[in-house]
């Protein structure tokens, strides 16, 4: 039986990871993909993360992985298919084995809802990107487009503002769901363009996006716009339905736990962008790993 075992690879993991080696505790992380960083490998460059501007997703992934198997860490790979929580021991079922532990901090990260359109998987990392703050400052100057029509919308196309000279915001509802506050900035800004009752069908370009098509459901008309790049909002799904019945989450799935990571169930501790707090970015799923670890240590004195 392992002191702690961790479910998933991505920075949180792996920040979790590096604590716990360096504790003295015994521990495995377990991940359904042999090629550690979750999310950061889809990455094309992270220019956010302290002390390693300019990094490429796959190059901060590997420094992240060569720290803990520096540190000694056992990696598994399988994927997890359910939790049990038998009081101070706790069982990881893989599609491989069952796993044991005293504690478990669970780190399988979220995925972004993508419009499955065409020209999207082809061109991600190319000028279709699902993160405003991480992915915004490649394109200064240009033109960009945002999808969606919540906050989270709502404050790319308000950063991307700052940043590029012209930002389209394309929202297939005749008005938006962010709050009032974020509305009202939004509107007093010259550089951004509403595009209402419109929906994007296609992403185009050769190596780099270009242009996009988007339909008037109003009008019943389609167009062109010209573009560099198009950031996608429509929503995040945290990877938590494996753990619905085992810790206490929001209506959207995240998991509830404050900053000690601390779940509603004794011993499991959630960590990363599975979370429910409020940015959800590398730095802070590290630190997540570091503060489940911190909590963990202070459960087993
Ligand atoms: C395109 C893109 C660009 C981004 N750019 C930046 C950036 O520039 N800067 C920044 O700070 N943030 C960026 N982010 C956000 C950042 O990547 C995430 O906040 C961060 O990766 C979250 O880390 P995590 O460890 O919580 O989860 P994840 O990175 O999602 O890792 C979760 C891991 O869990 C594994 N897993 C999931 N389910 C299972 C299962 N059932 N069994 C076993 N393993 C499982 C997955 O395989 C994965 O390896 C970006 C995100 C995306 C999508």
């Amino acid at each position: 039986m392992y002191d702690v075992l961790i479910l998933g690879a991505g920075p949180a993991g792996l920040g979790a990871a590096i604590y716990a080696a360096r504790a003295g505790l015994s521990l495995a992380v377990i991940d359904q993909s042999p090629i550690s960083g979750g999310q950061v490998l889809n990455t094309y460059e992270v220019d956010n993360y302290l002390g390693l501007m300019g990094e490429t997703g796959g190059g901060l992934s590997d420094k992240f992985r060569a720290h803990a198997d520096k540190l000694g860490t056992e990696f598994i790979t399988d994927e997890v298919k359910s939790v049990e929580d038998l009081g101070d021991k706790k069982v990881v079922r893989g599609y491989e084995r069952d796993y044991e532990a005293r504690a478990l901090i669970l780190a399988t990260g979220a995925a972004h809802s993508k419009l499955g359109i065409p020209g999207e998987d082809r061109l991600s990392g190319m000028g279709v990107s699902y993160c405003a703050t991480c992915d915004g400052a490649f394109f200064k100057n240009r033109i960009t487009a945002v999808v969606g029509g919540g906050d989270v919308a709502v404050e790319d196309a308000l950063f991307l503002s700052n940043i590029c000279k012209k930002v389209y915001l394309i929202h297939r509802r005749d008005s938006l769901r962010a709050v009032k506050s974020l509305q009202e900035r939004l509107f007093a800004k010259e550089n951004v363009e509403i595009l209402w009752d419109s929906e994007v069908t296609e992403i185009i370009g050769e190596n780099a996006v270009e242009k996009i098509t988007v339909y008037n459901k109003k009008k019943q008309q389609q167009t062109e716009v010209e573009i560099n790049g198009i950031f996608i909002a429509v929503g995040i799904v945290p990877n938590t339905g494996l753990f619905e019945n085992l810790v206490e989450t929001d209506e959207r799935g995240y998991i509830k736990a404050g900053e000690d990571c601390a779940t509603s169930c004794r011993g499991i501790y959630a960590a990363g962008d599975i979370r429910l707090k409020p940015m959800r970015q590398i730095i802070t799923a590290v630190a997540d790993g570091a503060n489940a670890v911190n909590s963990i240590q202070s459960e087993f004195e």
